[in-house]
């Protein structure tokens, strides 16, 4: 199949929910184009001598709302267009939760796994010194992503403060707890989805024990797996980037992680049938999440998909036309800018302890988280109402609305 070209699909999810808002035209052209678009050459010294030299972006795409604020992803196919649509809908989804942040997103073409970790941390370093003078706290604060984690943050947020000759935590988050980092925000994104599965589940009228099958199973994937089982639902298949395990009887989460951390793989957890990462998202099953990569669920699929809820936990893994598709069959695709907006909106928490230095235990943190989660579940679901629409639409109508007044207030 063609790679699905992820800034197209956003931005017909924008025309989409324009053409409902009826939007003026200049803000739609606003919407439509990054403000800042910066690409960067790392070198990087490696291990046998030589000096490799790797591609780095970062988008900084709106900033009516706040600082431009979005993720760092390491990946062999990172490219432009897929940093482009992450930026926009960091855009929205930072108005979907009502954190005051702008989008941005930043990424490298390289594949993490087959550096050492020397290498790995010169090229975090590289790519602050790159960039670092259109980040800072009130300008631009990236994030862990995809392959990148809290060491990396630590590494990039030490090299910045040396860059600029002062500690800044706050230019960056989702960093260690020895640095700045929050309680809570290690889980925050698979915490944040899983209080919106409750909130889904409890308008459905799922009964305890409805079934959930997760596409990935790194950060993300993880938390929400195991935070979920412990909620009252039944996890019957995940899975990896190998492949996925299934049990319809459910999967004991703690265990299949500690046999995941030992042998590197899900596959041969006892008592589970080995699946296709294909066939996971056609399994008979309640609820659905994608919490791996963009354009899972396409055209080709979306016919097949049983479950009746999708909470979308990895960015843009739904394609509009199997959006059409879902909507058609009554399928909930909750977007990934409401699903996966806790990861963000503990980046928020994150922030404000950094800029007041005042630090909040974990309780606090997902107790704020909660009522972010909350508050964005219920206007969505009431715009959704009020609009005849589905949840993407109705995520999108709220958080352009908010840009356009900013940017209105500015006199952009
Ligand atoms: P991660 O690197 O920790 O995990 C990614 C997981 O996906 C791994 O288990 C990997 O094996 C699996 N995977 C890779 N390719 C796959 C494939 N083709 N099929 C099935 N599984 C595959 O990354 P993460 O931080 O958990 O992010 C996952 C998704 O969630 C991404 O789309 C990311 O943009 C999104 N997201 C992450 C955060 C966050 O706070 N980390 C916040 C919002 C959104």
């Amino acid at each position: 199949m063609a790679k699905i070209n992820p800034f197209k699909n956003a931005m017909s999810q924008l025309a989409n929910a324009a053409e409902i808002l009826n939007l003026d035209k200049s803000v739609l052209e606003q919407l439509k184009n990054p403000q800042r678009i910066l690409s960067v050459s790392i070198p990087v010294k490696m291990d046998n001598g030589e000096t490799k030299v790797f591609e780095g972006f970062r988008v900084q795409y709106n900033d009516a709302r706040g600082p431009f604020k979005g993720g760092i992803r390491y990946h062999p196919q990172v490219d432009m267009d897929e940093i482009k649509a992450f930026g926009f809908w960091m855009t929205i989804k930072n108005g979907v939760v009502g954190v005051p942040f702008g989008g941005g997103k930043g990424g490298v073409v390289v594949d993490p796994k087959k550096l050492s970790k020397g290498e790995l941390e010169r090229l975090s370093r590289g790519y602050v010194r790159s960039l670092y003078k259109y980040l800072g706290p009130q300008i631009d604060c990236p994030a862990p992503d995809v392959n990148t984690n809290s060491e990396i943050m630590g590494w990039m947020v030490d090299e910045y403060s040396k860059l600029v000759g002062k500690w800044t935590p706050g230019m960056i988050t989702g960093k260690p707890l020895s640095m700045g980092g929050s309680e809570g925000r290690e889980e925050a994104t698979g915490f944040g989805g899983v209080e919106i599965l409750k909130a889904a589940a409890k308008e459905m009228r799922f009964k305890k024990g409805a079934t959930v099958a997760i596409q990935g199973f790194g950060n993300v994937g993880s938390f929400f797996a195991s935070l979920a089982a412990d909620a009252g639902f039944r996890v019957v298949a995940v899975s990896d980037s190998k492949g996925a395990v299934y049990n319809p009887k459910g999967l004991d989460v703690a265990a299949l992680e500690s046999y995941k951390k030992q042998t590197g793989s899900l596959k041969g957890f006892a008592g589970t049938k080995d699946l296709t990462n294909e066939k996971l998202l056609e399994l008979p099953v309640d609820i659905l999440v994608p919490a791996a990569l963009e354009n899972q669920i396409h055209g080709n699929n979306a016919r097949k998909i049983k479950a009746r809820v999708i909470i979308e936990m990895a960015n843009g893994p739904t394609t509009p036309e199997a959006d059409a598709i879902l909507h058609k069959k009554g399928v909930w695709v909750i977007p990934d800018v409401l699903a996966n907006s806790g990861g963000v909106a503990t980046s928020y928490l994150e922030w404000t302890q950094n800029l007041s230095g005042f630090y909040w235990s974990k309780p606090e943190v997902l107790a704020k988280l909660t009522k972010y989660m909350l508050a964005a579940w219920k206007e969505v679901l009431s715009t959704r109402n009020k609009h005849k629409t589905d949840f993407r639409n109705a995520a999108f109508i709220i958080a352009i609305n908010k840009i356009a007044q900013a940017m209105k207030s500015r006199g952009v």
